[in-house]
């Protein structure tokens, strides 16, 4: 949970082409597999990282609003 979102990186989908990472660096990195991570994702802002999570050429990450509206992908 990152104030009202909830997130998920699905971890057998990330092929680690880290565009999550380029988009919002203090939130996400890429660990010693190559595979997204969450580090400090209430760093970034909001609306940066929603762009972030729908930067994932896969749609490995999704979001859920307080509500469980889905808002990424
Ligand atoms: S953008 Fe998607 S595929 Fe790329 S590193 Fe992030 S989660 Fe993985």
């Amino acid at each position: 949970m990152v104030g009202d979102l909830r997130l998920r990186i699905d971890r057998t989908l990330c092929v680690g082409f880290g565009d999550c990472v380029t988009e919002a660096p203090l939130a996400f990195a890429l660990d010693e597999d190559g595979v997204a991570i969450f580090t400090d994702p209430g760093a970034a802002g909001r609306a940066q990282l929603l762009h972030a999570c729908d930067s994932c050429p896969v749609d490995a990450i999704t979001v859920w609003d307080a509500e469980g509206h889905q808002l990424v992908p």
